[in-house]
């Protein structure tokens, strides 16, 4: 699967958001296969397309597809250091495809912040400062490691040392790698050296309720994140934990109406998150169940295969596909193949987005 790390200085809201989107989340016995640790939760990704498939198709089940959420606390200044735990959470940011960094953006005299003032360039500048010194480290080991087999004419081992010596002064300087402008093949020759500042990121403004608009804190995130490939991402956690602890739909509902909501802000947390890592929907769509699967945007209809079983890939003979729209226009598979919608494509077909798939594989 894949997951966001979920970082921030102490105090910004990280707990409260991760409860809230513990809350609205799957109970862990439902996937026997994860193992989760008490600091992840699975979260269900918000997607109508599968209740209006359901409604086609009236199958006993309905199987969202979903994100990984890593509780990442207690990043402190000092972590890269390997100061206390410091180690440990920089590993765990390492495991993680993309980061969710909180920002407090909320004044409330009643939480006290750490460096007593809400300032979110100087939060931001904390934590991607202890990002950034991990990162140091990394490319300075390379450096050393690389010398010689570079001296020896390596050319893989010259081209990995001339790119980290470019960007070990924009590092240096506690900048993120994804500010410095690195192209795909440059990213690709740096893949093994997992630098945490050149993870896809989003920051999540944490908000107060009237917070969303003229809000000079959420303006600097804005500013940053423009600078840097970042997105960001305004939620107000405190409404949210609200929200997660309603069991009653309705209620949720009621309550989401009257703060002129149309879902929960985590929507947008789990979407941004789903975006971030590049990644997309297909539906299988049968009467036992109607589910929805995550891969990779630019999938071959074999790797979508793997994502239910390897067998399935490594057996792939063909997929038939009927895109999401016309299988709700057409009311369905057998609507849908009258109407000509119904495909049959072979082990080069890129999935996209709402295709309503079954594969055809041998055992
Ligand atoms: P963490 O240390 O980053 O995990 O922060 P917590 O989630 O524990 O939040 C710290 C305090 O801030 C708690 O008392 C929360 O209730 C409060 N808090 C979190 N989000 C908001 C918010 O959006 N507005 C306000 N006013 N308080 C919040």
């Amino acid at each position: 699967g894949f997951n966001c790390g979920i970082v921030g200085l102490p105090n910004v809201g990280k707990s409260t958001l991760f409860n809230a989107l513990t809350q609205s989340g799957i109970d862990a016995e439902n996937f026997p296969f994860c193992t989760i640790e008490p600091n992840t939760g699975i979260v269900p990704m918000p997607d109508p397309r599968l209740d209006v498939l359901a409604g086609i198709v009236k199958p006993e089940k309905v199987i969202p597809t979903t994100m990984e959420f890593v509780d990442i606390a207690g990043l402190v200044a000092g972590a890269s250091k390997g100061e206390g735990l410091g180690n440990k959470f920089l590993a765990n940011i390492r495991e993680t495809h993309a980061i969710a960094h909180v920002v407090r953006c909320f004044e409330d005299d009643n939480v006290i912040h750490v460096a007593n003032r809400v300032d979110p360039r100087n939060d931001i500048e904390i934590i991607n400062m202890e990002l950034a010194l991990a990162d140091l480290d990394s490319v300075e080991k390379g450096i050393q490691k690389l010398g010689r087999l570079a001296k020896g004419g390596d050319k893989e081992a010259i081209a990995q040392k001339d790119i980290l010596e470019r960007i070990l002064p924009h590092v240096s300087e506690g900048k993120p790698l994804r500010s410095f402008g690195l192209n795909e093949d440059e990213k690709k020759l740096l893949k093994s050296y997992g630098f945490l500042t050149l993870k896809p990121t989003m920051y999540i403004a944490n908000v107060n309720e009237e917070g969303f608009e003229n809000n000079p804190h959420l303006d600097v995130v804005r500013a940053i994140a423009a600078e840097e490939e970042a997105v960001v991402v305004p939620v107000c956690n405190k409404i949210e934990a609200e929200i997660a602890e309603l069991d009653d739909p309705e209620e949720k509902a009621m309550f989401l109406d009257s703060m002129g909501l149309e879902e929960p802000g985590l929507n947008r947390v789990i979407r941004a998150g789903y975006e971030l890592l590049g990644l997309q929907t297909y539906f299988t769509a049968g009467v036992k169940e109607v589910r929805a699967w995550t891969v990779k945007k630019g999938a071959t209809a074999p790797e979508g295969a793997g994502v239910i079983h390897t067998d399935f890939q490594k057996g792939f003979i063909r997929a038939e596909v009927i895109a999401y729209e016309d299988f709700v226009q057409f009311n369905g598979e057998q609507g849908a193949k009258e109407a000509g919608k119904w495909r049959l494509e072979g082990k080069d077909y890129i999935i996209k987005d709402g295709d309503v798939m079954h594969f055809r594989f041998n055992v």
